[in-house]
């Protein structure tokens, strides 16, 4: 109870103000009384009564107080002094009642009928105070709830601005990346077409390049076969030699180009990885003994296996490392090895390279060398001649073939270039097909001189007409010439001949065109009325001849119908065992 009227005090007792009002109050609830206030910051409220001095209203003061501190704080509600009431609340330190007629003394009915008028005051002080403060806090509950819808209409506002703004900027975010991704389609599209005229261009340099040099190396190679001087004979041999490299040189190019503008595929096929090895070294051998170095071949026994690979570009590597090798070591040695590191179910992993004990290459150029057009430093070129091209393409092939090439190298005590490949063996199946056909080149002998062939070249170059009419010729084979597709037509309808060796660009009507034609002829009746074509038992064998070296080349030239394919420069090996197959076949 004393809490409550404590709580209700400190308000009420800040000022005379608050006691008036709870006097007011208190005495329309006891009229008949007269009350004095006194607050216990020294406020009195109706202090002159009438009859009544302010020392007896501070003999009361003092009493009650003394009463207060004898009592031990434990203070009584209220109780009579003269004749007068006391209502003791502890934040209203007193409120004196004294009775205006008769006192009632000890009357502690009246006492208690006046405690609780106070107590009622109190309550209704309370309630008032509490309406107040329930006006000023709906009040406030007002100004905050129309403060939070308006914060909530701001933020609404906001986020609407937000979106719009979002939705504006994603719309030109859409435009720009439309426009940056149009630009960018162009460029791809000016890239791709400026990367397929490089390829056409490199394609029509390749034919270009190789007709040429065709008529070059194969002439030359026939002069050499012919009665010289001595000393014709040594500018024969120059010529032959310098156009041999310009073809390496023309085909590395071609290579690199190939394989920047991701044009290069490798031709896995089965082949016979110890043969292709020695096969290296045997192309060396002379050209080691003119340096006066050893070249030797080091294959672990153990690698007999026939295995799955593109055995040209593997031949490629060896070759481009053998040649350096041989090139920049003099009277020393040189080995061509292959370790086999790992054998796992059907593949086999092989270390595989070319040890010197040449110049070397300082630490420092080590890295550099592999890079295109890079040498160890100028002098190379003057002294050694080269293009620094060979590395660059052989350390790409061997990426490729998912491999990596290492070198180890010491100046003045040799180098040692190498790399690791794995590579699938091929299935027993697959190397009997590619073995018969190593058995009908490896047949090749005088035989196919025995017998005269007769062959049609069709070729639109006069100087290769000549040049394979006497390669030809030289293999006791019978050649006439047609200058194109319609040409070769008709030569078919009056003459029989065992096999065609067809150019592909050509004018009028080309190879394809015309290997098509010749097997649309071979179905019809209109077969009979040509006489190379007439009762024959086997269709007529159409060998492609052309200076496009790709896989892509081949494969046209099989789709058009042809059942060969040889390149230009034509390497005489090839053709005489593509002769002895023609004469196996006639028999
Ligand atoms: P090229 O031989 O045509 O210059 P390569 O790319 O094959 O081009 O070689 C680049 C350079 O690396 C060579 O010019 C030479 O300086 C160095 N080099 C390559 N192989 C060897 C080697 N076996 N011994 C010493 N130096 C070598």
């Amino acid at each position: 109870m004393n809490n409550f009227i404590d709580d209700v005090f400190a308000g009420i007792a800040d000022g005379e103000e608050e006691l008036r009002a709870f006097r007011q109050k208190l005495l329309l609830i006891l009229p008949t009384v007269d009350i004095v206030l006194y607050g216990d910051n020294g406020a009195v409220v109706e202090a002159s009564l009438p009859g009544f001095s302010d020392e007896m209203l501070l003999d009361c003061k003092s009493r009650m107080e003394t009463k207060r501190i004898r009592s031990f704080m434990q203070l009584p509600d209220g109780d009579w002094i003269n004749g007068i009431g006391i209502v003791d609340l502890q934040a209203l330190l007193f409120i004196v009642i004294p009775h205006r007629s008769q006192p009632l003394d000890s009357d502690s009915s009246l006492l208690s009928l006046y405690l609780n008028a106070v107590h009622l005051a109190l309550l209704q002080c309370r309630y008032e105070e509490q309406v107040v403060e329930n006006e000023q806090l709906s009040r406030r509950m007002d100004v905050i709830s129309n403060k939070h819808v308006q914060l909530l209409d701001d933020n609404h506002k906001q986020f609407l601005d937000i979106q719009r703004n979002e939705k504006e900027y994603a719309k030109k975010l859409e435009v720009e990346i439309a426009r940056q991704t149009k630009e960018l389609r162009q460029a791809n599209e000016r890239l791709e077409q400026a990367s397929r005229l490089k390829s056409e261009f490199l394609a029509n340099m390749s034919h270009e390049l190789r007709t040429p040099m065709n008529a070059i190396i194969g002439f030359s190679g026939l002069l050499l076969e012919t009665e010289q001087t001595e000393e014709q004979t040594d500018y024969t041999e120059i010529i032959s030699k310098a156009s041999s490299n310009l073809l390496v040189l023309i085909n590395d190019i071609l290579d690199l180009s190939k394989i920047e503008a991701g044009k290069f595929e490798l031709e896995i096929r089965p082949f016979q990885f110890k043969a292709l090895v020695k096969s290296v070294e045997a192309m060396f051998r002379s050209q080691a003994r003119e340096k006066w170095n050893v070249l030797s071949c080091r294959i672990d026994p153990q690698l007999g296996e026939e295995l799955l690979g593109d055995e040209n570009r593997l031949r490629q590597i060896l070759v481009n490392l053998t040649g350096n090798a041989l090139k920049f070591t003099e009277k020393g040695e040189v080995v061509v090895f292959a370790d086999l590191l790992q054998k796992i179910e059907n593949k086999v992993k092989i270390r595989c390279g070319v040890r010197d004990t040449g110049i070397g290459i300082p630490p420092e150029r080590q890295k550099a060398i592999f890079e295109k057009f890079t040498q160890v430093d100028g002098s190379t070129t003057r002294k050694y001649g080269g293009t620094g091209l060979g590395l660059s393409i052989t350390s790409q092939l061997v990426d490729m073939m998912d491999g990596e090439i290492e070198l180890e190298s010491v100046t003045g005590q040799g180098s040692t270039f190498s790399f690791i490949l794995s590579l699938a063996k091929a299935p027993a199946s697959m190397f009997v097909a590619a073995e018969k056909t190593e058995k009908t080149t490896a047949s090749i002998d005088d035989g196919a001189k025995e017998e005269s062939l007769r062959a049609l070249v069709v070729e639109d170059n006069l100087v290769n007409q000549r040049l394979a009419s006497l390669l030809l010729k030289k293999q006791n084979c019978q050649a006439d010439v047609a200058g194109d597709g319609i040409r070769a037509l008709a030569k078919i309808k009056e003459k029989r001949y065992d096999f065609i060796l067809m150019d592909v660009q050509m004018p009028n009507m080309d190879g394809h065109t015309a290997t098509r034609k010749i097997r649309e002829i071979e179905q019809s009746a209109e077969k009979e009325t040509y006489a190379c074509l007439a009762g024959r038992q086997s269709h007529l064998y159409i060998i492609g001849l052309t200076a496009h070296a790709s896989k892509d080349d081949e494969q046209q030239c099989y789709d058009a119908g042809m059942d060969d394919f040889l390149t230009k420069p034509i390497v005489k090996e090839k053709l005489v065992s593509l002769l002895v197959k023609m004469k196996n076949m006639r028999l």
